[in-house]
């Protein structure tokens, strides 16, 4: 194998895909219930994205960040005007990691501290100060660990406060509805006070939505239901359906300054057609209603299933808790049923990530199996 082998794959080779199917090579169709790790939106290769994206590389595929680039103010106004974040302004760049990278890079930049505030089983990414700020041992290394990084339970208003009042942290990064860490999300009470804290003591609250952002849970974003206000959020997987692209709304009361942040690839012409093409769609079919719909319909399903503990998450961002570890199930719904799942850190629970074009006929497939194996 000449391949730096850090992925522990499974045995299946998907060559095309459409809407919520992907085919292998040997011609089998799989229900895409995972959704390329919550990047699939708007389907796999929907005809107006694959149309959009194919016109702008025949057109213009990069070109750099030191000329105008009239998509990237296009796709900052939609942007905007889709979410309800007016007047937030929009830096992008190519990934989750490097979201959150600039995001407490420029916490940093304009608090001047260099402390930051994360909750344990937090997942932020794999760049240095995001794997800092991200609660699993097993990726940190120790050139991260010069990052210093304070981790409290989410929930825990006391030990938010405890710590910002020693006045040495610029951000407070918080993923609403834990990814990776199994879907856990703390009550109205406690965002709404983290955020104030953040203004008492003048930390900069990032919310990180690359997981949980671009309508995946009914909301634009998460942290919306909560009704509170960050001053930067991170953004990326459904943003460019499955094309690399990340970015960071920033509050209007953060200025720019020449330099501070920059990228050679972000933003380039392609991935912005693309994302617009995911927020075009996303309107045109009324998605985010869509995904409101099929995770209510998902809700009363997952009352019959014997075995189960919860459900935990909310819109299209789900987890199955069972009272059992599920790695042998989600083997089977694989190579007997055909059907993608995602893991998480908890071994109990099974992540439903689908494109939020998925259908209640397709979750009745899924129960389907789950029935037949439980
Ligand atoms: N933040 C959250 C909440 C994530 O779930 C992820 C990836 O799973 C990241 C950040 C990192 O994103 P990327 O893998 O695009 O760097």
């Amino acid at each position: 194998m000449s391949l730096f082998d850090v992925y522990p794959l499974f045995d299946i080779t998907p060559v095309k895909a459409k809407d919520v199917y992907v085919y292998d090579d040997q011609g089998r169709e799989y229900l895409d219930l995972y959704g390329g790790h919550a990047v699939i939106s708007i389907g796999h290769s929907h005809p107006q994205y694959v149309k959009a994206v194919s016109d702008q590389v025949a057109k213009l595929g990069f070109y750099s960040n030191a000329i105008q680039n009239p998509l990237q103010e296009a796709l900052a106004q939609q942007l905007v005007q889709i979410s309800g974040c007016t007047d937030y302004q929009l830096f992008l760049c190519n990934s989750g990691a490097e979201a959150n990278e600039n995001a407490l890079k420029l916490a940093s930049f304009v608090t001047g501290k260099s402390k930051v505030l994360a909750f344990k089983n937090s997942f932020h990414g794999r760049t240095s100060a995001a794997v800092a700020a991200t609660d699993s041992p097993k990726i940190v290394a120790p050139l991260n660990g010069q990052h210093q990084v304070d981790f409290v339970a989410l929930g825990d208003l006391q030990g938010v406060d405890t710590i910002l009042k020693a006045g040495e942290t610029c951000a407070v990064i918080v993923e609403v509805i834990q990814g990776v860490g199994g879907l856990d999300e703390s009550t109205t009470e406690f965002y709404q006070g983290l955020a104030e804290l953040c203004k008492t003591y003048g930390v900069l609250f990032i919310a990180d939505e690359v997981q949980s952002g671009f309508g995946r849970t009914g909301d634009f974003f998460a942290f919306q239901k909560h009704k509170i206000e960050p001053d930067i959020i991170s953004l990326a997987k459904g943003m460019g359906n499955g094309f690399p692209i990340g970015g960071i709304l920033i509050h209007p009361d953060i200025k720019a300054v020449y330099g501070m942040l920059g990228t050679t690839f972000g933003g380039n012409h392609l991935a912005c057609s693309a994302s617009l093409s995911v927020l075009k769609v996303m309107e045109d079919e009324d998605l985010m209603a869509n995904a409101m719909e099929v995770s209510a319909y998902f809700l009363e399903k997952a009352k019959e299933l014997p075995g189960l503990k919860q459900v935990k998450g909310r819109g299209l961002m789900l987890g199955l808790e069972f009272d059992f570890k599920v790695g042998d199930l989600r083997k089977k719904l694989i190579y007997q049923h055909q059907i993608f799942t995602g893991s998480a850190n908890n071994p109990n629970l099974i992540r439903i990530l689908p494109p939020l074009t998925v259908k209640k006929s397709h979750i009745d497939q899924f129960f389907n199996a789950l029935k037949a194996e439980l």
